[in-house]
């Protein structure tokens, strides 16, 4: 009899990797929110070419959510997810009930330190505590030989690896590049917020990321320039609330005044009430 892919309780989990471990099986972790899409499945397609065994986990994590933020309006799409997932011949999709992960007394959180306060952890009080505190329990949930990250996520990357290697965690972390949808806008579970006219408005983003990559390339080294002309790609989009657009250290994301190596450009913006965020490595 063969086993259903989906599994909700803790204990069939442990009961079922307890079982991959026995044949000698490698395991990826690919931790995700679901309303799956691309760049989620590409993170799948990584795992199944490097492990034998891969599990995808789908919760959609409330600490990591602000009090005013849209965890429960995040769209939740299960059956279709689980269709995606059987198409790209997932293992095991663990999706467990909410009060099975966080059950009650729960107390810890995990702060990460330097590399969570800047950018998304300004604007996001507290949102990379409760990434870290749910990813080290996926971690130990699904104890992995591999996790894989999309660098869509670039700050949370950094709050990942830096958090596994402070706490000793012995899964190799694996980022994988963003998937983007034809026009350039990056893909994200949050797309599906966006009106027609919004979802224009959006691919500007992801122009202003080309655009600085094509001034690096011409030879522009001056970041508050380069800034500057991503700001006028988003404004003359019609994008008038801006969280950020920096040009920052690929490992300690401080700020950068001039281009000299490699740069991370990161963008955030607010097109309607939807939040998006981007980012492009730029290579002088
Ligand atoms: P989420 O469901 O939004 O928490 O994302 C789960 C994982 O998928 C995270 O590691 C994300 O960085 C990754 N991811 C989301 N969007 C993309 C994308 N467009 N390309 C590659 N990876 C992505």
């Amino acid at each position: 009899m063969s086993l259903s892919p989906l599994v909700t309780s803790r204990a069939e989990l442990a009961d079922r990797l307890a079982a991959v471990r026995r044949e000698g099986k490698s395991i990826g972790l690919v931790p995700t929110m679901g309303a799956l899409h691309e760049g989620h499945l590409s993170l799948v397609d990584a795992s199944r070419r490097d492990c034998d065994f891969t599990v995808v986990t789908i919760f959609v994590n409330p600490t990591q959510f602000g009090p005013d933020e849209d965890f429960r309006r995040y769209p939740r799409t299960l059956e279709a997810d689980l269709t995606l997932l059987a198409k790209r011949s997932a293992d095991l999709i663990f999706a467990p009930p909410t009060d099975d992960i966080y059950r009650p007394g729960h107390g810890t959180r995990v702060a990460v330190g330097a590399v969570a306060e800047p950018w998304e952890g300004r604007i996001r009080p507290g949102h990379f505590d409760g990434v870290a505190t749910i990813v080290l329990k996926l971690f130990h949930l699904v104890p992995a030989d591999r996790a894989y990250f999309g660098q869509k996520d670039y700050q949370q990357t950094l709050v990942i690896r830096r958090m596994a290697a402070d706490l000793d965690v012995p899964i190799e972390i694996k980022i994988c590049p963003i998937v983007r949808e034809a026009d350039g806008l990056a893909m994200s579970s949050r797309n599906a917020y966006l009106s027609p006219a919004e979802r224009v408005q959006a691919a500007a983003l992801s122009r202003s990321l080309r655009l600085a990559r094509q001034l690096v390339v011409e030879g522009v080294r001056d970041a508050s320039a380069i800034q500057s002309r991503m700001a006028s790609v988003l404004g003359e989009a019609g994008i008038d609330h801006i969280d950020y657009v920096a040009l920052v250290d690929p490992d300690t994301l401080a700020e950068l005044p001039e281009i000299t190596g490699p740069t991370v450009a990161l963008v955030a913006a607010r097109v309607g009430t939807t939040r998006l965020i981007d980012n492009e490595i730029l290579r002088p």
